[in-house]
């Protein structure tokens, strides 16, 4: 996409935050791989969003929002349109109802970390996020993912999600209109992709604030025992296949420590696929295609990734 210097500086005159041109993606995964995104947008608020949506429309611009990046490989090459991240303006949390109505129902902006939101809803005692605990990444992403753990996932606890579409229209999706499978959100993938989630409804309910804390303490514990520590990964790489783990079919076909350039196996987690050092994305497809074709030959298994691809 070549964005001339007309377009380039239109671009510039829609958003209050600098356009980063050329930007390496690397930084902004928890891989810490990519190449560069045409440009990098931090888009601090809705009606930013909005005029940026129409005009990507309008001048078919491709472009992805991304979170905290950790569910996310890039590619070497990079992404040719405007990478977007939400910035401050969709950070907030709040009761819907009050605390004085007991509300238990929350209002969270789709850049808020998982980590904030824990630590807010433990502050509030408030229960129903606790298996999030320890996941890093964005409510936003999380939406996307149906991230989950210790057999919950994040439908459950979902009561609506605000997004904003292409043409730059905010609507309000009730749960009960959405379809999550596991590890993602099926209705999002075969209607709108190219809508942004700016915010959700989350249900939780008072309860008692120790147990809330020690729950998520044992979460972030249990954690820290089971996966690999200071080698940038994205955590499971596949998705578990339906009566089994990932994990334990790959390290049953002796695949812990496979190396591909940079790329490993964790031996730690073996569906960790860790970035030990100077790792390409292509590196990192090279083993996901070793680790899968090895896993099939010895159980019949077919593994599917559960980290996104740009
Ligand atoms: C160490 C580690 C442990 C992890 N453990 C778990 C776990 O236990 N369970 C689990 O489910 N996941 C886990 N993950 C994966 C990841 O943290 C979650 O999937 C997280 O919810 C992704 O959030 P993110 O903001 O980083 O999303 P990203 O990785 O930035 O994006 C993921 C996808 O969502 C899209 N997206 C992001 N934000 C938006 C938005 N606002 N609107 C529209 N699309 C959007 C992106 O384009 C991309 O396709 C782990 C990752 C790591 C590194």
């Amino acid at each position: 996409m070549a964005m001339g210097s007309e377009l380039r500086k239109e671009l510039a005159s829609l958003v209050s935050s600098p356009v980063l041109w050329d930007c390496p993606l690397s930084g902004y995964t928890s891989f810490a791989i990519g190449g560069p995104a045409a440009a990098l947008i931090t888009v601090e608020e809705l009606a930013e969003l909005q005029r940026l949506l129409v005009f990507f429309k309008k001048q078919k611009i491709q472009w992805r929002v991304i979170g905290r990046g950790t569910n996310l490989l890039v590619s070497d090459t990079g992404f040719d349109g405007v990478v977007l991240i939400l910035g401050k303006g969709f950070t907030s949390i709040a009761r819907r109802d009050g605390v004085e109505n007991g509300g238990g129902v929350i209002q969270v902006g789709a850049a808020c970390s998982l980590t904030r939101l824990v630590d807010w809803c433990v502050d509030q005692s408030l229960s129903g996020v606790e298996f999030t605990a320890g996941i890093p990444g964005t409510i936003g992403g999380a939406v996307i993912m149906n991230a989950g753990a210790w057999g919950r996932e994040l439908a459950e606890v979902l009561v609506s999600v605000t997004c904003i579409n292409s043409s730059g229209q905010v609507c309000t999706l009730p749960r009960a209109e959405l379809e999550f499978g596991y590890r993602t959100w099926h209705d999002h993938y075969r209607t709108e992709k190219d809508r942004v989630v700016v915010g959700v409804e989350l249900q939780c309910v008072v309860a008692d604030q120790d147990q809330i804390r020690n729950l998520c303490q044992s979460y972030r514990a249990k954690r820290r025992m089971k996966q690999p520590k200071g080698e940038p990964n994205a955590g499971s790489f596949f998705k578990n296949p339906e009566g089994d783990a990932a994990g334990r079919l790959i390290e049953a076909s002796g695949l812990k420590g496979l190396r591909v350039g940079g790329a490993m196996v964790s031996p730690v987690h073996a569906n960790f696929l860790v970035n030990s050092g100077g790792a390409t994305a292509a590196d990192v497809l090279e083993l996901m295609e070793k680790v899968r074709l090895k896993v099939q030959e010895d159980s019949g298994i077919v593994l599917e990734p559960e980290v996104h691809f740009l």
